[in-house]
C-alpha cells in the first residue's frame, strides 16, 4: 500500500533509517528459539543439530521421545514421522524506539535440517508494529501469498509496506514471538506504566498498546497480577470487568491470583451462594485451590438435595398411575435360600436400584414401560441384578447387575426366574378377569 496520510509517510520514511537486524540477534535467536531434533532412520539415531549418527544401546531407547546425543550431549526430540529433511519456523521479537514510537519488529526464523549435515538458517523481518505514546499502531509488513490457506504464508522477497489501519484485525497482527531479544529498548512512558522486562506469554505490540491506552491494563500490571494481565489482554474485557469489584478486592490487599480462570469460577460458586464480595476473606483464600474444590463439592451436593426433593414429588405421581397399572403383580416373590426375587412395586425402589446398580432403569423410564414388570434380585436383601420380563411374550427380556455386566449369581437368578415365569402369567390371566 503506498503510504498517503502524513503518519503513513512518516512512519515509512522512520522504517528505513532503522540499524537492520543484527548477525548477534540472529545467533541469539538460533540458540534461543529452536528445539533440538534426532530422527531414527534406518536403525540408527541421527542428531540434526551435529551430524553425528549411532547405533541405539537397547530396543527400548528408540521409542523415547526425547534423546540425548552421545556427541554433542543436546536433548534431541525424536521426529516422529522418520523424515531425514524438514524445517523449524519460529518467530522472535526485538523491542526498538525510533523518535517517540515504540517498534515492535518481527522476525520470521527458518531452521533447516538434513540428516548428516549441521542445520542452515534463514532470517527474515517481516513486521514492524509502530506505536506511539497515544497507543496507536501501524504496522508495516511483507506481502503475503493470498492464495494460501496459511495467514503467515510470507512473500520473502517483497518488502515492509505500511499497512491499512484495521490490521489490527488480522491474525497476523496477533502473532506473539516466542521469544524477544533480552537487550530491548522501550519508551520511557512504558516502563513509567509499569512495563519492566516481561512480556508474560503476551504478544508485545498488545501489551504496550494496553499499557497506553488502558489504565486497568496499568494498574493490573503494577499489582503484579500477570496471570490476570494475559487473560485481561487475551479475552473479551466484559468478563474481567464483570468481576471487577472482586479484582479491585484482591489488588488492595495485594493478593495475587495464581490461576485467573479459577479464581474466576470460585468467585461464580461465591456468587452462587450470594456471598459478599467485597469481603477479603471470601475472595482472597490461602489456597484457591482447595477453597473452590471445597465450595463446588458443596454446591453440588445442594443441587443434588434439590434434585431429590423434585424426583420426589414426581415420582409420587408416577406412582399412582403404575400402581394401578402393576397392582396385579405386587406379592410376586421368589426364593431359593438366600437369594430372593420380587417385584419393584414403588417407583422409589427404581430409582434406588438404579442408583446401586448404576444402570438407567430409573432415567430411562422402565416403570413407565406398559409391556414391562422389573424385579429385583437380592442376596441378603442387596440387589445385585434387576430383571425384565416382557409380558406379552412371557420371557425375561434382560438380566443386569452393577453397571449392566452380570453378577456371579447370574445363572442361578436366570433359572429361579424361568422356573417361576407361570406365576407371573397366572396373575397376569386373574388381572385381566378383574378388570373386565
Ligand atoms: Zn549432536
Amino acid at each position: 500500500m503506498i503510504p498517503k496520510s502524513i503518519i503513513e509517510k512518516e512512519i515509512s520514511n522512520l522504517s528505513s533509517t532503522l540499524k537492520p537486524i543484527t548477525a548477534q540477534m540472529h545467533t541469539w535467536a538460533e540458540k534461543s528459539i529452536f528445539l533440538k531434533w534426532g530422527v531414527l532412520s534406518r536403525g540408527k539415531f541421527h542428531c540434526f543439530e551435529c551430524a553425528h549418527s549411532w547405533k541405539p544401546e537397547s530396543q527400548s531407547k528408540s521409542c523415547q521421545k526425547f534423546i540425548k546425543c552421545t556427541s554433542c550431549g543436546g536433548k534431541l526430540k525424536i521426529q516422529g514421522c522418520n523424515q531425514v529433511h524438514f524445517r523449524e519456523i519460529e518467530y522472535f521479537g526485538v523491542l526498538d524506539v525510533c523518535q517517540d514510537y515504540q517498534v515492535v519488529r518481527i522476525i520470521c526464523s527458518h531452521k533447516h535440517m538434513k540428516k548428516n549435515v549441521t542445520p542452515t538458517y534463514s532470517h527474515k523481518e517481516v513486521m514492524q508494529h509502530w506505536i506511539n505514546p497515544k497507543g496507536e499502531v501501524r504496522t508495516m509488513s511483507l506481502s503475503t501469498n493470498v492464495f494460501s490457506h496459511a495467514y503467515d504464508a510470507w512473500q520473502y522477497y517483497s518488502s515492509l509496506e505500511i499497512r491499512p489501519k484495521n490490521f489490527q484485525n488480522s491474525p497476523k497482527y496477533q502473532i506473539n514471538p516466542y521469544k524477544v531479544y533480552p537487550h530491548m529498548k522501550v519508551l520511557p512512558i512504558l516502563k513509567r506504566n509499569g512495563f519492566k522486562t516481561g512480556v508474560y506469554n503476551i504478544a508485545p505490540q498488545i501489551l504496550f498498546t494496553a499499557l497506553l491506552k488502558d489504565s486497568i491494563a496499568e494498574t493490573i500490571l503494577k499489582a503484579k497480577q500477570t496471570s490476570l494481565l494475559s487473560y485481561y489482554l487475551q479475552s473479551p474485557h466484559q468478563k474481567i470487568l464483570r468481576n471487577w469489584q472482586a479484582v479491585k478486592v484482591c489488588l488492595k490487599n495485594n493478593y495475587i491470583i495464581t490461576d485467573y480462570t479459577i479464581w474466576e469460577d470460585y468467585i461464580a460458586t461465591l456468587q452462587w451462594f450470594k456471598k459478599d464480595l467485597s469481603c477479603p476473606s471470601f475472595v482472597c483464600p490461602e489456597n484457591l485451590n482447595a477453597s473452590h474444590d471445597k465450595l463446588v463439592a458443596k454446591k453440588r451436593e445442594l443441587q443434588r438435595k434439590k434434585y431429590l426433593i423434585k424426583m420426589r414429588a414426581e415420582i409420587q405421581k408416577v406412582q399412582k398411575v403404575y400402581a394401578e397399572e402393576k397392582k396385579c403383580f405386587f406379592g410376586l416373590c421368589f426364593s431359593h435360600q438366600n437369594l430372593n426375587i420380587t417385584v419393584l412395586e414403588n417407583v422409589q425402589d427404581f430409582m434406588e436400584e438404579g442408583d446401586i446398580l448404576q444402570h438407567c432403569i430409573f432415567t430411562n423410564e422402565y416403570h413407565k414401560k406398559n409391556n414391562s414388570l422389573l424385579f429385583s434380585a437380592r442376596i441378603d436383601n442387596i440387589p445385585v441384578e434387576t430383571i425384565e420380563v416382557s409380558l406379552s411374550k412371557m420371557e425375561i427380556t434382560q438380566c443386569r447387575g452393577i453397571k449392566n455386566n452380570k453378577s456371579k449369581h447370574h445363572k442361578l437368578i436366570m433359572s429361579l426366574m424361568k422356573k417361576n415365569l407361570y406365576q407371573i402369567h397366572s396373575r397376569m390371566k386373574k388381572g385381566k378377569s378383574v378388570k373386565r
